[in-house]
């Protein structure tokens, strides 16, 4: 396989993490009007690096294209809300930001996490690819830019004196083309002793969970916690401590300050997730080279499932419209055949088409009229949530499946 290389490294890329086929972009939602449409689909071939081991996908389509209005709203989840309000808190006592620091944050959505600084007094600014969430967020009172961070957009920061004393970039990391510019600025942003934090999905948690349907073409990275802190060193910033935390299924969160100065010591996390990782296989090409078969095993369950509950005459639909479940949906050749429609909250999203596959997006009241015998929780990474706000489907004997690490109904 030629082809541009590791995205981190530059090494030849010959070695497959796992091949889910062609597949539409994850958020390309369809409106009525573009059903009968070509839809443009591409490889979601996922390789491991031999040198450094950042699992990635091939970037097969400009950035731009696929986050120029990109439908996601984080706020309508009250989970992300949660986590956000504790992470603020958490981030303010630690590095005693007050009315003089400047929180920076990349991607930084609607403004729903800058807004929990601001109330606290401290001053934000937000910057935002997605031109029409950040002028929601803008018109919401959160200062956004509306521009892709790399080490253009941080000399800009720079000469307007807007450099970071904590500078936050939460799942964003994975969704960078060009990752070295990007963590090249990152650096640039940063005050000379402020704190850069960033979430990411935990690679050893994907593998070990099969969480196969997190990988869609907007993730273009995959990171171990070994991998993402060569990325960061190698553009002079160093890890100083890291948690895992449980959003989407597993991710870490890593702290990280310029390596000149040396002001910080690593804590003893930070080698505690190195020694996990290193026991786990994280530096060996066999613990990936296991995934793919582990992915085709789960697919065979989940249309096991789903054939069954056809055949005894049940009816099946969806929860949820995530990207993932675009990717875990389109693998497995799950169309209207086996579900009837999917229900999602975002009004976004209600009344469009899932790519690919094209079902019906509902809003969630059509549970309730419908009376279906399954609901497949798509987004399983929010599954207590949902479970909990759709108990009522007990009043007629409806179950719950969750797709992942392998389909399993609940009672
Ligand atoms: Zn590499």
């Amino acid at each position: 396989m030629s082809g541009p290389g590791c995205r981190n490294c530059g090494a030849p890329l010959r070695h497959t993490f796992v091949d889910l086929g062609m597949s539409p972009l994850s958020n390309a939602i369809l409106p009525p009007e573009q059903l009968n449409s070509m839809e443009p689909f591409y490889p979601l071939h996922a390789r491991v690096c031999e040198r450094c081991f950042l699992v990635q996908l091939e970037e097969y389509e400009r950035p731009e294209k696929i986050f120029g209005d990109y439908p996601f709203f984080s706020s309508f989840s009250e989970t992300w809300l949660r986590h956000s309000r504790e992470f603020a808190e958490g981030a303010i006592g630690r590095f005693q930001l007050d009315a003089r620091s400047l929180v920076v944050e990349v991607a930084s959505n609607d403004g729903h996490l800058l807004r929990c600084f601001q109330q606290r007094g401290i001053p934000v600014l937000g910057v935002e690819p997605a031109q029409n969430v950040a002028r929601a967020a803008e018109e919401s009172g959160i200062p956004t830019l509306a521009k892709f961070f790399g080490t253009q957009t941080a000399v800009e920061l720079h000469s307007a004196g807007q450099q970071a004393d904590l500078l936050v970039a939460n799942n964003v990391l994975a969704h960078v083309p060009d990752l070295r510019d990007f963590v090249a600025g990152l650096k640039r942003a940063l005050k000379p002793r402020g704190t850069i934090t960033l979430e990411f999905p935990h690679l050893l948690r994907l593998i070990q969970g099969n969480q196969f349907d997190t990988i869609y073409h907007e993730h273009f990275s995959y990171f171990s916690f070994l991998t993402a802190a060569d990325v960061l060193a190698g553009q002079g910033l160093l890890v100083f401590d890291v948690e895992e935390i449980p959003t989407h299924g597993g991710s870490l969160r890593v702290y990280a300050c310029h390596a000149a100065g040396g002001s910080r010591e690593p804590s003893a996390r930070v080698s505690e997730i190195r020694n996990l990782e290193i026991a786990a296989g994280m530096r060996q090409l066999k613990t990936y080279a296991a995934f793919a078969e582990q992915v085709r095993e789960t697919k065979r369950a989940l249309l096991q499932f789903l054939i069954q509950a056809k055949r005894a005459g049940k009816s099946v639909v969806g929860y949820g419209a995530p990207a993932k479940g675009n990717t875990l949906l389109n693998y497995c050749g799950v169309g209207r055949d086996f579900l009837d429609y999917t229900a999602d909250v975002s009004p976004h999203k209600q009344g469009r088409y899932l790519p690919g596959t094209h079902i019906p997006i509902h809003e969630p009241g059509m549970i309730r009229k419908t009376r279906p015998d399954y609901v497949l929780i798509l987004p399983w990474n929010l599954r207590d949530e949902i479970v909990s706000q759709l108990a009522y489907i007990r009043e007629w004997g409806g179950r719950f499946v969750i797709p992942i690490p392998t389909a399993e109904v609940i009672e």
